[in-house]
């Protein structure tokens, strides 16, 4: 397998609405409408539109066959060693949950008016990397555009700032052997059919690039599927998921769950969910006001300097703080350079990355 990234990175990002706007690909200087309502993750979420195709195809089909509550076309699921190590690292704001619809009453819970997917009553979910907005020219663009992309992605040199770090996920890793493998389309071959190019250079797939596989099914559960053991506690939850205006502490109910799972089982470590859910809210701890404040660079600099936290939490408010700025702008002003991440992301701490030149 060998695959063409240099200007690419469609699978860390939500390119959706670039089809959507400009139908042959083409850039025509409009906005994307956004729903912000001055209150957490709705930047994230008002980007794209629910549902309109995943990264994964139907790889993941025992969860993933069902519409999720929250809008990623892209989301990139985490084991639970992942959601741990990435809670040790102070980095539990990079993560966030998805739910998915029901298929039928039969595997539902009802939460907040919503038949939740579950299994034996416990509404299942996965963990995945936040997308916030980020000003980006995939594809040949000339312009930057605001598309929600990964966390880790660096918009200037489009690479992914945890390349090649112990905890790059797996799942980016194996991308996309195992839609390869699955006989499913991947994200190369969807960017090659809306702007052309050789993304999917040679589509043979190694034995080493399929080692592990694909996690599906029941040996999903406690290891990449998480089920939560007390859906009275998703109350309010599901809601705001699907609205684009989770909150902290919303995420990290759901980080603690799946950093106590087990492997192959439905059980819950009762210590491991109280140190994850501790940890987790104190890393994002800061995360609680309102993302749409302008007047927070004293608390993100302060945050910077912690030792428990992390450039993730204050790069990811002020993405949304410049998105929603440039969104009520009357001025018609136009979207910032991908630079800006010099100063939003590595001036905190961010790992840089070394360009496609140093690649070559
Ligand atoms: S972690 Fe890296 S490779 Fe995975 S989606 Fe994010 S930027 Fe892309």
């Amino acid at each position: 397998m060998e695959v063409h990234c240099d200007g690419c990175a469609g699978c860390c990002m939500d390119w959706t609405a670039l089809i959507e706007r400009d139908g042959d690909g083409s850039e025509n200087g409009t906005e994307l409408e956004c729903g912000a309502d001055g209150e957490s993750d709705s930047a994230e979420a008002g980007l794209s539109e629910p549902g309109s195709r995943g990264r994964f195809g139907d790889s993941d089909a025992d969860a993933t066959n069902r519409p999720p509550f929250d809008s990623d076309a892209n989301f990139v699921p985490l084991t639970r060693e992942e959601v741990r190590t990435f809670l040790d690292r102070g980095l539990a704001a990079a993560m966030t949950p998805r739910f998915w619809h029901a298929r039928d009453e039969s595997e539902a819970v009802e939460i907040d008016g919503h038949a939740v997917a579950a299994i034996a009553d416990r509404p299942v979910f996965f963990v995945g990397l936040r997308k916030p907005p980020k000003p980006v020219a995939p594809f040949g663009r000339a312009e930057p555009t605001w598309l929600p992309t990964c966390v880790f992605l660096d918009p200037t040199t489009l690479q992914c700032r945890i390349h090649g770090d112990e905890h790059f996920p797996t799942e980016c890793g194996a991308y996309p052997a195992h839609n390869l493998e699955l006989d499913q389309e991947t994200e190369c071959e969807r960017v090659e059919d809306a702007f052309g190019g050789d993304r999917l250079v040679d589509d043979r797939v190694t034995d080493d690039e399929i080692a592990d596989g694909p996690l599906l099914g029941l040996q999903a559960i406690g290891e990449k599927l998480f089920c939560h053991p007390q859906p009275t506690e998703l109350e309010g939850v599901i809601d705001r998921l699907e609205a684009g205006t989770l909150r902290p502490a919303d995420r990290a109910e759901c980080l603690a769950v799946a950093s106590a799972s087990s492997s192959g089982t439905l059980a819950v470590s009762e210590s491991h969910y109280e140190q994850g859910k501790a940890r987790a809210l104190e890393v994002m701890d800061g995360d609680t006001g309102n993302d749409s404040d302008d007047d927070d660079a004293d608390g993100d600099a302060a945050a910077g300097e912690s030792e428990t936290r992390s450039w993730v939490g204050p790069a990811i408010r002020e993405w949304i703080r410049r998105y929603r700025h440039h969104q009520q702008s009357t001025l018609g002003d136009a979207t910032p350079p991908a630079e800006l991440a010099v100063d939003i992301e590595e001036a905190r701490g961010a790992p840089e990355t070394p360009g496609w030149d140093a690649l070559e």
